[in-house]
């Protein structure tokens, strides 16, 4: 047996998804999903779409879905998820996600456009409600604001930079530089310009290195505005 570890096995799920609506934000979803290897139903009510689309997803299909017959007879209810990225039109898109919770779909995605649209998607019992605008926006100021190069919630709290090393700790492998112990805050991995590698103690940070930096977002926000 040797000193080997055991190795933890995490069966690949291949996840079916129905996507309605398939715009800017749906059809990138859709196709992201594929290109993760799930299977993607793609809806919409244009045809156009659907046959700009059809090479790329698994299956597509025009059809308005704010008739219950068609959700029921494209078998929606059988898939592990569905998402609404159907957003200008409010009341297909709260019409459409009502009928999801009505033929019983486990877990139901929806797009908000606005915080009333939100509101009533929460109201009706969708089960995670987005609002990409507002998520990319505040994503973005971050980077505008030069402060970082990204910046993810991972919870309202919680957050992930990618930022460059500030000038007080060029030079020194993170057991020295203390950032933890100085900012509560972790660096995740290093990129010294042949891409991103896990950050050990003895990893030394460089002038002109970019990290990735987890942290609770006060005391991550103090470290980001270093220079
Ligand atoms: P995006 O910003 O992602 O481009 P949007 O927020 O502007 O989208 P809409 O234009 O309302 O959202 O809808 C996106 C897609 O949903 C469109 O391609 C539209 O044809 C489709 N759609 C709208 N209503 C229905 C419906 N009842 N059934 C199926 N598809 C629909």
């Amino acid at each position: 047996m040797g000193n080997s570890k055991p190795k933890v096995k995490r069966r690949f799920h291949s996840a079916n998804v129905a996507v309605i609506g398939l715009g800017r934000f749906g059809s990138a979803l859709a196709t992201e999903l594929v290109n993760s290897g799930h299977q993607v139903l793609g809806i919409d009510s244009d045809d156009r779409i659907i046959q700009h689309l059809a090479p790329t997803l698994t299956h597509v299909v025009a059809a308005d879905t704010t008739d219950e017959e068609n959700l029921r007879e494209l078998g929606i209810a059988e898939m592990d998820s569905a998402v609404v990225a159907i957003g200008a039109d409010l009341e297909a898109s709260i019409l459409t996600a009502s009928l999801l919770l009505q033929i019983g779909v486990k877990q139901v995605w929806a797009k908000a456009n606005s915080a009333s649209h939100g509101r009533i998607l929460t109201q009706i019992g969708v089960h995670h409600v987005i609002f990409p605008e507002y998520e990319m926006g505040r994503r973005v100021a971050h980077q505008v604001s030069g402060e970082s190069l990204d910046y993810v919630h991972i919870d309202e709290d919680f957050v992930m930079v990618k930022t460059y090393v500030p000038v007080v700790f060029e030079e020194q492998p993170l057991s020295e530089a203390k950032i933890r112990a100085s900012y509560g805050v972790t660096v995740v991995a290093v990129n010294d310009g042949s891409g991103y590698k896990p950050a050990f103690p003895d990893t030394v940070l460089r002038k002109g290195n970019t990290i990735v930096i987890a942290g609770p977002k006060g005391p991550l926000d103090q470290f980001c505005q270093l220079d």
